[in-house]
């Protein structure tokens, strides 16, 4: 990490304890690594953030229904989702110091450190970045943080909190669809709390063992559906309007590249400028074996390019893999689709099934080709195998039956959180009028998720009338949003403070206002005041506000 940028996030993370953002968890007991509290700035910014992600998400669309899910499920449902088995990092240990890390992170900490150590065994690469010790094979470690459930603290009673919110909403797939009345393509969206037992939390709040997901599966139709449906599928070489109504005859890939666009949309409008972020899309080879594709947007945080979140074509895995381990069916009945199979002949039938084996070939193929490194052809045998397993489908689609599959937008609430807050941060040097040089503090938070919209000051405070329209403005605003009152000490000082908690105005009522009703507005980032009424005021701060 380069010394600027960790210089800008000490200043950042100084800033945001002092002004009630963020705190060590359990700081009067030295804390916790990984675990990080809120303060009263940092919960109203975090409320907005997941107000502003439901409403986009969620309210704002006709095809999305919302779910709040417990933290503790049903263990077998870690079993299902693969969580069990393979949801490990590989973990090192140094034989002198007997520091844990992250294998793959032992260069990043290397680069961390101010005293870099030499290896204690001459030649080696793969050392110790905190003393230069021998390290330890790596080995995998599960993130699950493991707990009992009930008084009797026995293996099978053993419990997991959720790595992910994703999940419960595939558990849950049947019952919403049941009761929201909504037929694929369709979405379910879940925010909520996840754990994972990170081995070495680092980088502020970017990477914490307790933290918050907004998460969304998007169940659309297998493109077979779509082409049987529709005679067609619309893939991204026809060009598609992905700005406009969503469509019936998408194909996976047109759905996945639309959620890209939306989750930029979103970040856009909650204030991270698009040449702040840039989507990576995951290489064949590191796409997990059911992914169709996967793009990350990464950020430029202080300490490099990051994560912030991801969105994966997922094809029908989750489902499939909770049909299979549950022995409940998680078809969907879709009726058009079975109308317009009714019309084909038992040729036609054929021809499409011998297609479908075609292409699930290839593509499965293709696929562990790209995993192994080089071609790899299947026996006789697996060729069977995925052509019986193709027939099947089909035989269901003409029925009118599939599992659907998903696209998957899932982001952190506490990194989007951390980014919003990286990107507002500035430090502004200014000179007044006689030349006196001084540093305003300034978060520049889009008033969409600025903790305070308004603080509202009487200009003197001993004056009655002054105080008392001020109060009167302020009881009628705080009904609407979150208003900050403040009278201690020069107005220049009241609005640095505002400046520093990223409070877009700050409404001054001076004589003028006890005669006519106006007061003056000063804009955070222009410091400019403009003077007006009441009603001109709520219009543009609605506007502003508004998704
Ligand atoms: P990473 O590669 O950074 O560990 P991931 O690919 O495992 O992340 P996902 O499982 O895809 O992450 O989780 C979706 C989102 O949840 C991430 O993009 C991130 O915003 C958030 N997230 C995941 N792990 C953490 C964590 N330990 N702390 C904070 N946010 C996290």
């Amino acid at each position: 990490m380069a010394e600027e940028s960790k210089s800008s996030l000490d200043a950042l993370s100084a800033l945001c304890k002092r002004r009630g953002f963020i705190y060590h968890s359990s700081e009067i007991y030295g804390g916790m690594p990984g675990f990080w509290d809120y303060g009263p700035l940092g919960c109203e910014l975090k409320a907005n953030v997941k107000q502003a992600w439901w409403q986009f998400t969620v309210r704002g669309r006709e095809d999305v229904a919302g779910l709040d899910a417990t933290i503790i499920m049903h263990p077998k449902i870690w079993k299902a989702s693969g969580h069990l088995d393979t949801f490990a990092d590989p973990m090192t240990m140094c034989k002198d110091c007997k520091k844990l890390m992250r294998a793959d992170q032992v260069k990043d900490i290397y680069a961390d450190q101010k005293k870099k150590p030499q290896p204690k065994v001459a030649g080696s690469d793969f050392f110790c970045p905190y003393c230069g010790g021998e390290l330890t094979e790596p080995k995998p470690f599960n993130l699950m943080f493991k707990t009992v459930v009930g008084p009797i603290d026995d293996p099978s009673n053993v419990a997991y909190l959720r790595p992910e919110t994703a999940q419960a909403i595939f558990a849950q797939f049947l019952n919403v669809t049941a009761t929201s009345r909504m037929a694929v393509p369709y979405g379910i969206a879940q925010m909520g709390k996840s754990f994972r037992n990170e081995v070495t939390p680092r980088n502020y709040t970017f990477r914490s063992r307790e933290f918050e997901q907004m998460e969304l599966e998007f169940f659309i139709r297998p493109d077979e559906a779509v082409e049987l449906q529709y005679g067609h599928v619309v893939t991204l070489a026809d060009n598609p309007d992905l700005n406009g109504p969503v469509q019936d005859d998408w194909g996976w890939e047109v759905w996945h590249k639309y959620w890209v666009e939306q989750r930029k949309k979103f970040l856009n409008a909650v204030g991270l400028p698009t040449e702040k972020f840039v989507e990576y899309w995951q290489k064949p080879d590191e796409l997990a074996h059911y992914a169709r594709a996967c793009v990350d947007i990464e950020y430029d945080f202080p300490f490099g390019r990051q994560e912030l979140e991801g969105i994966a074509a997922r094809s029908d895995f989750d489902l499939s893999q909770h049909q299979l381990h549950s022995k409940v069916p998680q078809t969907v009945f879709d009726d058009p689709l079975k109308q317009a199979c009714k019309k084909l002949t038992d040729d036609d039938k054929a021809a499409f099934i011998a297609k479908t084996q075609a292409e699930w070939l290839d593509w499965k193929q293709k696929a562990a080709s790209a995993k192994a490194g080089k071609e790899v052809v299947f026996s006789d045998e697996e060729k069977a195998d995925i052509a019986a397993k193709a027939k099947v489908f089909c035989e269901n689609l003409f029925d009118g039956k599939y599992v659907p599959h998903v696209i998957e937008p899932s982001a952190g609430v506490d990194r989007l959180m951390l980014a919003l807050l990286c990107e507002a941060y500035e430090e502004q040097k200014l000179t007044d009028e006689k030349g006196k040089e001084d540093i305003r503090t300034v978060l520049h938070f889009n008033p969409k998720v600025a903790p305070v919209k308004v603080a509202i000051f009487p200009l003197i405070k001993k004056d009655e009338a002054q105080y008392k329209l001020a109060r009167d403005i302020f009881t009628k605003l705080q009904k609407k949003v979150n208003c900050q009152w403040d009278v201690s000490g020069a107005i220049g000082r009241r609005y640095r403070r505002q400046d520093e908690a990223g409070t877009p105005w700050c409404i001054t009522v001076d004589e003028q206002s006890t005669k006519d009703g106006t007061f003056t507005v000063r804009e955070r980032d222009s410091m400019e005041q403009r003077r007006m009424s009441y009603g001109e005021f709520l219009a543009m701060m609605y506007e502003a506000l508004e998704f």
